[in-house]
């Protein structure tokens, strides 16, 4: 995948003062906002502070110093209100945890939310050494009751991955969402399979380990909320899972299914595809790349590193994708065509019409010269046209003098 990355030194609490807040009611992540908090007020009947509040405790105190303690102590009153709770950070439970799961499974820990994942391989050293509780079966981890489910599966397996959740473990307002790269099939899928108290939220981060390992920031994160119940928890859990990518500061894009699929297949898929074509040529660096060539032999990097599964399931499940292909190749023989045709209309000349070939010994030297210069002419001519000097070289060979 090409994009344009942007570096820069993560920071939650800046990406999210300088993103427009679009879910910003919910504030999930205490640290996040920790060095601006108001230092809270004397309380004649203090509440013992939970987890979380200790967890804020302590980073406020490592981030201020030492001052703000003895404020905290003070008695004299004040007029300020306590600060609202924000809502308990949520609990995601990621089934199918590769390559992506772990990617985006970083994002939502920072972002203060508690992981919890499963996956046909063992992933349970990697989760000890990284804060998340990792469990060997699909039904242990629905017996935990996460908030949010989060299908991060091939998109090859995601129907019998969905088919396997037990629904009965689960709480019935537990949300289940999705990252697949194509957008209708899982819709379909969830609405078809889910109890109907479930909530659906289909999304695509338009990124991946590659494309988003110097960050979140300002890439495209398309979501459709499929299914969210408007009374209840589910509409509040909803946006404050949403908000994760909001404050990790992606580009928030809400669009249909089906159009997600529509521009995915225009864009994506051809570029996974021509990084796949690419691919077989088996392009190496040269001592004099160009930026242009430099582009492509990233694009050949970041395409091969996603799995094959991927691209063949962005191809088999995205029902635009034949008709991008067919383009694809019909744009490839138009552009043969355009170097091929020119070719032919020289040598029809010198066939059928018996224009004399240049330099042919048979021509009068005055001829011969005319001759040169027309044919100089036609090979600048060409060789502006199609920018490849080599090409033309060899096959315009006749029109050497
Ligand atoms: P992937 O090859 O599409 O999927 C690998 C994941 O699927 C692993 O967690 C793997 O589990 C699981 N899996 C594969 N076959 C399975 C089977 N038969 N039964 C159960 N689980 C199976 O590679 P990925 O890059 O990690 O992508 C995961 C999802 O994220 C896909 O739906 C993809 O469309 C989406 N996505 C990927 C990117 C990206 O840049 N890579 C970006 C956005 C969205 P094990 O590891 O346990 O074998």
């Amino acid at each position: 995948m090409a994009s344009s990355l942007r570096h820069f030194v993560h920071s939650p609490a800046a990406a999210a003062a300088s993103t427009p807040s679009l879910l910003s009611r919910f504030s999930p992540n205490f640290c996040t906002f920790a060095a601006l908090r108001p230092i809270r007020p004397f309380s004649a009947n203090p509440k013992p502070p939970t987890a979380a509040e200790q967890e804020q405790e302590q980073y406020a105190g490592a981030g201020t110093g030492t001052g703000t303690g003895a404020e905290e102590e003070s008695s004299v009153p004040t007029t300020e209100l306590p600060e609202p709770a924000g809502p308990p950070a949520l609990r995601v439970g990621i089934i199918g945890f590769g390559n992506f799961g772990q990617f985006i499974a970083r994002g939502i820990q920072r972002q203060g939310h508690a992981v919890l994942a499963t996956s046909r391989s063992d992933y349970s050293a990697y989760c000890a050494a990284n804060g998340i509780r990792f469990f060997r079966s699909l039904e242990a981890l629905c017996e935990e009751q996460p908030d949010v489910l989060l299908v991060c599966s091939s998109i090859l397996s995601t129907e019998s991955v969905v088919r396997a959740i037990p629904f009965g473990k689960l709480r019935p307002d537990t949300i289940v969402a999705d990252v697949l790269s194509v957008k209708q099939f899982p819709r379909n899928l969830l609405l078809e399979i889910l109890p109907p108290e479930f909530g659906i939220v289909c999304t695509h981060p338009m990124f991946g380990p590659e494309s988003g390992k110097h960050g979140w920031n300002m890439l495209p994160f398309v979501y459709d909320k499929v299914r969210i119940a408007e009374e209840g928890d589910q509409k509040a859990k909803c946006e404050q899972f949403l908000s994760i990518f909001e404050r990790e500061g992606c580009r928030m894009e809400e669009m249909s299914c089906e159009e997600h699929d529509r521009h995915a297949a225009g864009s994506q898929f051809i570029t996974h595809t021509i990084g796949r074509v690419l691919a077989q040529l088996n392009l190496k660096s040269t001592p004099i790349n160009t930026k242009g060539y430099e582009t492509l032999l990233q694009l050949t990097k970041n395409t091969v590193s996603d799995s094959f599964d991927l691209y063949y399931g962005l191809f088999m499940y995205n029902v635009n994708a034949t008709e991008q292909m067919e383009k694809l190749d019909r744009a490839f023989e138009q552009v043969k065509q355009m170097l091929y045709g020119r070719l032919h209309d020289i040598l029809r000349k010198q066939i059928v019409e018996r224009v004399p070939v240049p330099g042919s010994p048979s021509l009068r030297p005055r001829e011969a010269q005319n001759s040169c210069a027309a044919a100089r002419e036609e090979t600048n001519h060409l060789s502006q046209v199609v920018d490849v000097h080599t090409f033309s070289q060899a096959a315009f060979s006749t029109a050497k003098c």
